[in-house]
């Protein structure tokens, strides 16, 4: 097949929910991605923050394989040596001890909430303006953006949002019926941002002191991304409950919640179950991929690159007025920009480099952990050019 009969069957046959670029993919290695025509591009945005150790990792495509021809699913009413040896490492890298196993972000945040609610015997979530938190019912109304909203009410009650970053916003919204605060350590598709200094440590003496539980989404910041496997761990702050999908899986679906103590051990059986969650492939592959962050020391190279990466795009910033600021941390980087940034997106794919615009005009970079410092240079070659063609 190539590019255009592909993109004439999805129009055909498949919900038009995305709004693609014209571009089919047919192989991914390490940072770079081929197209159907044997283009090839260097991917800054790794499947929205998925394919952390690269695509198609040896150690993650030999897992699968062996997984595969052993067992592919069972039913979670039985154990498998591969679901709790996923825990029990999960145990080791992040700071909680427990946890369940779902197939994606949303469904990760879906159930961080009822953990909340049946720990707490409380109702009220309070999600921050400007969130993601993913695209069912209860988290578009957890998102705090009204465009993934619009034409799907009614919406669940029991969602509140303040400022991100104002504790003492959060601080007004409790009340004696708060279950838990929802967040993002960084905001991702809100814009790649920040939060002010020490916002996370305040925020968790606040839900200490108020019996609030606290929730981390780190769907897109966890695994590495920010230099740390986790990003409470970049910001020192322990949650009570951390959310994560994306990069766990090495680019295979599955999600998961991470708790601690009292809080992992309140779900009782019968509370909550997902079919697929935590099967024995997906925790093969999810296991292969954290193992390799460790052993290709992913988390050093991370932080290393990142701020090479960021010392580029600040270049730009120098070199070109339309770029308004360059933030992030580790290999979670944004550039804002003055205008709308899809044609730049586009412009940069047709010189080979992929990456994202999100909030109409910030430039997001999340590129997979093992890109190469040439491959960055590269990559600030082709912005350098297209920023200044653009402007
Ligand atoms: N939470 C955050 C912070 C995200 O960035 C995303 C997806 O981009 C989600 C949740 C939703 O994840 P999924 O698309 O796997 O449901």
């Amino acid at each position: 097949m190539n590019t255009e009969e592909i993109i004439d069957l999805d129009k055909k046959y498949v919900m038009q929910t995305y709004g693609r670029y014209q571009l089919a993919l047919k192989e991914g290695k390490g940072a770079l991605v081929t197209d159907f025509e044997g283009k090839t591009y260097i991917d800054c945005f790794a499947g929205i923050a998925v394919n952390n150790v690269g695509h198609s990792h040896p150690n993650v495509v030999e897992a699968i394989c062996k997984q595969a021809k052993k067992l592919i699913h069972c039913s979670n009413l039985y154990y498998t040596q591969e679901q709790v040896e996923l825990a029990e490492l999960l145990a080791k890298v992040s700071p909680h001890d427990k946890s369940f196993f779902c197939n994606s972000g949303a469904e990760a945040n879906e159930g961080a909430i009822k953990l909340a609610r049946k720990f707490t015997g409380c109702g009220e979530i309070i999600a921050m303006e400007n969130s993601f938190h993913g695209r069912t019912i209860a988290m578009i109304t957890a998102t705090g953006q009204h465009k993934y909203k619009k034409g799907f009410e009614p919406l669940p009650e029991g969602f509140k949002h303040v400022d991100y970053g104002n504790v003492e916003a959060v601080a007004d919204a409790i009340t004696d019926n708060t279950a838990a605060v929802l967040v993002e350590p960084i905001q991702g598709e809100g814009g790649v941002i920040v939060p002010p200094k020490g916002y996370l440590k305040d925020l968790k003496k606040l839900c200490n002191e108020n019996d609030v539980l606290l929730i981390f989404d780190e769907v897109q910041t966890g695994f590495g991304r920010t230099g740390e496997m986790f990003a409470s761990q970049t910001f020192d702050v322990t949650p009570d409950i951390t959310t994560v999908a994306k990069a766990l899986g090495g680019g295979f679906p599955i999600g998961g919640v991470l708790a601690n103590g009292e809080v992992g051990d309140a779900f009782e059986p019968g509370n909550h179950a997902a079919t697929f969650g935590g099967n024995p492939l997906a925790c093969a592959a999810a296991k292969a991929s954290i193992e390799t962050i460790i052993d290709e020391n992913l988390l050093d190279k991370a932080k290393e690159n990142g701020k090479y990466l960021k010392n580029k795009l600040e270049e730009q910033k120098n070199l070109h007025k339309i770029v308004e600021d360059v933030r992030g941390v580790g290999m979670m980087l944004g550039m804002e920009m003055s205008i709308n940034c899809g044609e730049i997106v586009k412009n940069a794919q047709d010189q080979g480099v992929l990456i994202n615009c999100t909030a109409d005009t910030v430039l997001r970079f999340l590129p997979p952990l093992i890109i190469e410092k040439e491959q960055i240079d590269t990559v600030a070659a082709v912005l350098d050019g297209v920023l200044g063609k653009i402007s």
